[in-house]
């Protein structure tokens, strides 16, 4: 269990966010510490996956405030009035923020290796020998050393998502966010994707992961949140809100996941 720090690094308040008229996010509050693991948990349409988008400005939010290590996300103050940032300054948030997303999205051109190392080259600036270095790191940490030189093609899903985790790494982010990394792969594969995920956890590595997982956000998880129709119905440690539900829609989610 991680020391919660004063700061919380998430700081998310009343956060709102509608599609057309449907408003999918109905104002969820969030604070996650550094080091900490936050599994978001519910059932499939109850905005999850919005929220952890919102996080890094990949949706922007319609009302409400997040701050990630102090910032405000996609939004800056001058003398007092909040402004939209530039998509350039989007961009260099987005970039202490790793994500990992349910389809790999790695280069298909590209080796594991040349996945890994290519926006450290070119958004980092880092030399290719160094950046070459951390990537064999990374990739053996997520067990991979002896497939650094293949091809997404040429590995499995399980394969594919240690990679994109390794690729997420590389930039070196305060936060990873996951979503429902392991729901596009094959029964199988699942556990060697929760074991690189439960070991970042062990090294104190900032995380928030929407999962159908319920076994695992029981196990790695500092706070479960269990969302519903765009509101956080419980929020707590996963002994009170996967062992011991409060409400009724967290008990009947959980005995369907059964
Ligand atoms: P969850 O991750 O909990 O399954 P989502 O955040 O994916 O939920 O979706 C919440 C709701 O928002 C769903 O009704 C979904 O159809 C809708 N939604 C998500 N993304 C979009 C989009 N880009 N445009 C319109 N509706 C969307």
């Amino acid at each position: 269990m991680s020391t919660p720090t004063p700061h919380p690094l998430v700081h998310a308040v009343n956060v709102t966010k509608s599609f057309g008229h449907v408003e999918v996010l109905k104002g969820i509050d969030l604070d996650v510490h550094a080091g900490e693991v936050v599994c978001l948990l519910g059932p499939s349409g109850s905005g999850k996956t919005t929220f952890l988008r919102c996080i890094n400005s990949l949706e922007r939010i319609d009302g409400g405030r997040i701050w990630v290590d102090g910032d405000l996300v996609g939004l800056r103050e001058v003398d007092g009035r909040l402004h939209r940032l530039t998509d350039r300054q989007i961009a260099a948030q987005r970039r202490d923020i790793g994500m990992v997303f349910q389809r790999f999205n790695l280069f298909p051109h590209m080796t594991a290796l040349e996945n890994v190392i290519e926006a450290p080259i070119r958004v980092r600036g880092e030399s290719r020998a160094d950046a070459t270095r951390r990537a064999t790191e990374l990739l053996d940490r997520v067990g991979l050393a002896d497939r650094r030189q293949n091809y997404p093609a040429q590995l499995s899903g399980g394969q594919q998502q240690r990679v994109a985790i390794a690729r997420a790494l590389a930039m070196r982010p305060k936060l990873m966010l996951f979503d429902e990394p392991t729901s596009a792969l094959d029964p199988e594969l699942v556990g060697e994707v929760l074991a690189v995920m439960r070991e970042l956890a062990a090294d104190g590595t900032t995380m928030i992961v929407v999962t159908h997982e319920v076994a695992f956000a029981r196990e790695v998880a500092d706070q479960v949140v269990f969302m519903d129709g765009g509101v956080v119905v419980e929020a707590g440690p996963p002994a009170e809100v996967i062992g011991n539900p409060r409400h009724e829609r967290t008990r009947s989610f959980l005995a369907r996941m059964r």
